[in-house]
């Protein structure tokens, strides 16, 4: 039997509009003042591609079956609509929302990582239980013809799968090290890339092989093999580089979907997979040059090395100085200009909205405030700039780690807020720190450093002591950070 796909020409045409509405989104969400208007499109564009599927395809596929099975033909089935089915998957998509409704304003933002973890794995889940489904019942997705799937179909099928377990195992690795559930040390296996490179030929060969022979143990032994190796891969990957990993994987999710697009004959899918894979690989692309780590050492996965994770920390015996509210206020009152660095400390104390009001008040003295924004502080990629926004701080006072670094130099304060690994000098200066080759902000050059955190002892995620805590020309304000800042407000009067 030939192998035709009937294709709607209304359907088509909503897909392509809920692909222009993706794009739209992406392009929205490059910056914050239009990040709003983006989701917007995003929300659009899905649910064009959703209703379209629902009202399209679902009644279409079931009475496929029934032609197929009652006259061996397929595609020229009337269109009798199945109300049924339509009811199972909106109980199905109702239940699906109200946990992520429950879950998304339930989370903290600096739980979020592990929450993107966790959604990817069910990405990845979904591509490779949609793959089973069709490997099981190829007639019903109309890939198959007398019990022989096509060779194109199996193709697809092989690489959804694959990517799909690959995303899935290494998404539940991802979460189980962001949420501290596993140590965010990374676990090196002797010879592990002889392994994942053995392992990884393995799988491709299955997949050429599957192309010859659909015996259920070939399209397993891939299935097998690809979660092990999303294992294998995120193992030796050490907590400071998470953040490039998450956007990896959710690189994956996205070529897993659109694999699994191929598989279904759905454009839509094939259109946001490619747009997430690629999108998720650019993001990537840009964090590890923002880490300066390399991009191709981290597809390959284990470039870890000895990255602590909130390892122990090196709390040095050095003398440093400790400042009041009051020291603060007064050196920023008097201050030109004033730098405000956050870290994941901020979003931990949730100090952002007092941390407008103080930045209002100097404002008010005429005091030039601008705030820098490290690509990877907090704990997800755009977390400040997602605080700052909510705290209404004005984006043009908002710079990028490459806009402001100069700046420091001719600074009065440089004022750090639960911000540590981003502004740690050993990035550059010591060899042998699991941050090295991380761009960091040049505070120590400014004239004075006020630097808020909660006690010596605590370090950043990278678990390492900070030089500029013990320079002459910082001043320790240990406190929560919007406990300090409300003080600071205070003093400002
Ligand atoms: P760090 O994790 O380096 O430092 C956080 C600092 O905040 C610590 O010094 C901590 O010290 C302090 N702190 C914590 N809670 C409070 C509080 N309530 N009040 C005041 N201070 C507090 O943060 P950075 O933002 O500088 O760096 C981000 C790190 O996270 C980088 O290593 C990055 O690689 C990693 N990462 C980033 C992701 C991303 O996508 N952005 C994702 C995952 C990891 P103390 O305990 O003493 O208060």
């Amino acid at each position: 039997m030939e192998h035709t796909i009937a294709v709607n020409p209304w359907a088509s045409l909503a897909y392509l509009v809920a692909g222009v509405c993706f794009i739209l989104a992406l392009r929205g969400l490059s910056s914050p003042t239009s990040s709003q208007r983006g989701n917007r499109f995003g929300m659009i564009g899905m649910t064009i591609a959703v209703v379209t599927t629902l009202v399209t395809h679902v009644p279409r596929h079931l009475v496929y079956i029934h032609a197929n099975l009652m006259t061996g033909t397929i595609g020229d089935a009337p269109f009798i609509p199945d109300y049924t089915t339509i009811a199972e998957i909106l109980v199905a998509i109702s239940i699906g929302a109200a946990i992520g409704i429950v879950t998304a304003r339930r989370i903290a933002m600096t739980a979020m990582p592990q929450l993107v973890a966790a959604f990817h794995s069910l990405v990845g889940m979904a591509a490779v239980l949609v793959a089973g489904a069709a490997f099981l019942n190829p007639e019903a997705f109309g890939i198959a013809a007398a019990g022989q799937i096509f060779a194109q179909s199996r193709i697809e099928m092989g690489l959804g799968v694959a990517i799909g377990a690959i995303t899935f195992s290494g998404s539940v690795i991802a979460f189980l090290k962001l949420n501290g559930n596993m140590g965010g040390k990374p676990i090196m296996l002797p010879g592990r890339h002889v392994i994942n490179l053995a392992v990884l030929a393995g799988i491709l060969g299955l997949v050429a092989y599957f192309t010859q022979d659909q015996s259920p143990w070939v399209f397993w032994t891939i299935t097998g093999l690809s979660f092990a190796i999303g294992f294998l891969l995120i193992i030796p990957i050490g907590g400071a580089d998470m953040p490039v990993v998450v956007s990896m994987l959710n690189s994956y999710s996205g070529w897993a979907a659109a694999a699994m697009g191929f598989t279904l004959h759905n454009t839509a899918m094939i259109i946001t997979g490619a747009l997430v894979g690629s999108s998720g690989a650019i993001l990537s692309y840009i964090m590890c040059r923002a880490m300066n780590r390399s991009f191709i050492s981290v597809i390959a996965g284990g470039f870890g090395g000895d990255s602590g994770g909130g390892a122990a920390a090196a709390a040095s015996d050095r003398p440093w100085k400790r400042g009041s509210a009051e020291d603060a206020a007064f050196l920023m009152s008097q201050a030109e200009q004033v730098i405000i660095v956050p870290g994941y400390g901020m979003a931990v104390a949730q100090a952002q909205h007092v941390l407008r009001e103080m930045a209002d008040k100097l404002k008010e003295e005429g005091v030039r405030v601008k705030y820098a924004i490290h690509p990877v502080a907090g704990r997800m990629p755009g977390h400040m700039n997602v605080l700052l926004a909510e705290a209404n701080v004005p984006y043009d006072e908002v710079f990028e780690l490459e806009d402001i670094n100069s700046e420091f130099a001719q600074t009065d304060v440089a004022f750090i807020i639960g911000a540590n690994d981003v502004v740690n000098p050993a990035a550059k200066t010591d060899k042998s720190s699991p941050i090295y080759g991380m761009p960091v902000f040049d505070v120590n050059k400014a004239k004075t450093v006020l630097f808020i955190k909660r006690s010596m002892g605590g370090v950043g995620y990278a678990g390492v002591d900070n030089d500029v805590f013990y320079q002459d020309n910082t001043m320790m304000l240990l406190a929560d950070a919007k406990k300090m800042v409300e003080e600071i407000v205070k003093a400002l009067g």
